[in-house]
């Protein structure tokens, strides 16, 4: 239970990589605040799981990370129910699969929005109540994507590449506070933002289900296995522990070798 006393907000956690997080950072006793969509009894169900979990308090809040005023609003509202904002984990993202010819200007705007801008806002709103503490961690998903590019993902390679650049300013701003600011990298993770890109996949370059499966997503990672949710949410805890304070700025790739070829 080393997170006892600590309080993380995870981003996006109400699905896939961020719900494991949430679940593993609880585990260790954290005070959780999980965000994100979905059906509302679903994610009082996870709610009320994670406050066993921890054995105290996990609260919801529906921040849409499209909207900053909402996202520092749920920062303020952390540091006030619970004395403070130790840990933040941006999570929160989406996919679109297209041609930049043919990419919907309302679908890009809305990729960096949630997938690159809200990391900025987590980090502007957290940053002043981790210094008052001494003590923050603060971690962001990025993806393969922030060092290589695969055709037809411009929104979002473009996104998970700024990822990787914030972390590095905001690690060398905090550095002297006792904060750390890293981004974990995965490959292919099997997880709903994964299972939806198939569908477009198929049709942007006409391949069957199989084909995307193996000769798409499996084709980057040499290992030929999907990287786990878990095994993410084990890394994160990781970066939380005081034996991980020397690793700030970086860029941490959990890809089955893709990023090495
Ligand atoms: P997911 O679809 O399972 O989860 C995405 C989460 O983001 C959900 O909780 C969803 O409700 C939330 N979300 C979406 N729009 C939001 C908004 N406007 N405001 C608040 N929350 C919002 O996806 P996942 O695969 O678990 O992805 C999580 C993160 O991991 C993303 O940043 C993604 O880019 C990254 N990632 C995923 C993979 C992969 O292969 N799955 C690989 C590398 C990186």
């Amino acid at each position: 239970m080393f997170l006892k006393g600590k309080t993380a907000i995870v981003t996006g956690s109400t699905s896939g990589i961020g719900l494991a997080m949430a679940r593993a950072l609880a585990v260790k006793g954290a005070t959780i605040v999980i965000n994100g969509f979905g059906d509302a009894e679903a994610i009082e169900r996870e709610r009320s799981n994670l406050a066993i979990l921890n054995g105290g308090e996990a609260r919801y809040d529906p921040a849409d990370m499209t909207k900053p005023d909402e996202i520092a609003a749920m920062v303020d509202r952390t540091a006030e129910e619970f004395g403070a904002v130790d840990i933040i984990v941006n999570n929160a993202g989406i996919q679109h699969v297209a041609p930049i010819e043919d990419f919907p200007v309302d679908t890009f705007n809305a990729i960096i929005a949630i997938n690159m801008a809200s990391a900025w806002h987590m980090m502007r709103a957290a940053v002043p109540h981790m210094k008052k503490r001494g003590w923050g961690r603060i971690i962001s998903t990025a993806s393969a994507h922030s060092l290589v590019a695969s055709p037809n993902k411009s929104a979002y390679v473009m996104a998970k590449h700024a990822i990787a650049g914030l972390t590095k300013t905001v690690a060398l701003e905090t550095a002297t506070h006792g904060i750390t600011v890293n981004c974990i990298s995965p490959g292919y993770v099997w997880t709903p933002l994964v299972e939806q890109q198939i569908p477009d996949t198929m049709s942007s370059r006409g391949m069957t289900r199989e084909q995307v499966m193996n000769d798409v997503l499996l084709a980057a990672q040499p290992t030929k296995e999907f990287v786990t949710a878990e095994q993410v949410a084990a890394f994160t805890l990781y970066l939380c522990r005081e034996d991980a304070k020397a690793i700030t700025g970086a860029n941490i790739s959990m890809d089955g070798g893709w990023t090495a070829a």
